[in-house]
């Protein structure tokens, strides 16, 4: 661990044969650098590098998007549009919104805030992703077999040769024109498993706005990534 600019950042070393010197890398969610070392360096001349690429880190990480944790009081985006988390200590029952200001109300004990919040954000994603791909199927005329949420860093949605279909549940993040064009990309595979000409004639068919989908996740999809960390 090093502390750079009051946070704590993992320092992981890696040891590669062909390295011809010492590279400092941060990772994506800024909470670790990795030193490869050529195959003579020691670790303790990794380490002084580390602390000579100081300022570099600490100019890495301020470019990098602040993360955003499931915290009372902390804004997320929801459907596209931000919503500030209330904890409802209180109250028992199910998490909920209100609007005006658009609010996410989590009830119960702080020891479950976080996951119930999580837990019903992946809620709310499956039941639009599920609605989204069911009517899509429907006009394309084909069927999955099943749908699942995950937490990928890679991909948005996947659809396997099997029919399954998978998404990211920080979909529901997004605003809907976005989860649309995700559920009518990966429903459109089920036709065609590949980008061809077809296939994005088939998506463009079902849903007009794709490009103007595509660009806001170029965008700000990263962002989405963010929050929860
Ligand atoms: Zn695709």
């Amino acid at each position: 661990m090093v502390a750079i600019d009051g946070r704590e950042i993992e320092v992981r070393f890696r040891r590669h044969n062909r390295a011809r010197r010492l590279i400092v890398r941060l990772d994506r969610k800024g909470e670790a650098v990795t030193v490869t070392l050529p195959p003579r360096a020691s670790r303790k001349e990794a380490l002084a590098f580390v602390d000579r690429s100081r300022t570099w880190i600490a100019g890495r990480l301020e470019r990098q998007p602040q993360a955003i944790a499931f915290a009372p009081g902390s804004e997320i985006l929801l459907r596209g549009t931000v919503h500030v988390i209330i904890h409802e200590p209180g109250r028992r029952g199910l998490v909920g919104t209100a609007s005006q200001p658009a609010r996410i109300l989590v009830p119960g004990d702080a020891a479950h805030f976080k996951r119930r919040l999580t837990d019903w954000l992946k809620r709310e994603a499956k039941r639009d992703l599920l609605a989204a791909s069911d009517r899509h199927a429907r006009s394309m005329r084909v069927t999955f077999r099943k749908l699942s949420i995950r937490d990928q860093a890679s991909r948005w949605g996947s659809c396997s040769a099997d029919g399954s279909l998978s998404y990211s549940w920080r979909l529901v993040l997004a605003p809907p024109h976005v989860l649309d064009y995700v559920a009518v990309h990966e429903v459109a595979h089920l036709k065609h498993m590949n980008h061809s000409m077809r296939f994005w004639r088939l998506v463009l068919a079902h849903c007009p706005h794709a490009a103007e989908a595509r660009d806001w996740l170029r965008r700000h999809g990263a962002s989405l990534h963010r929050y929860g960390v």
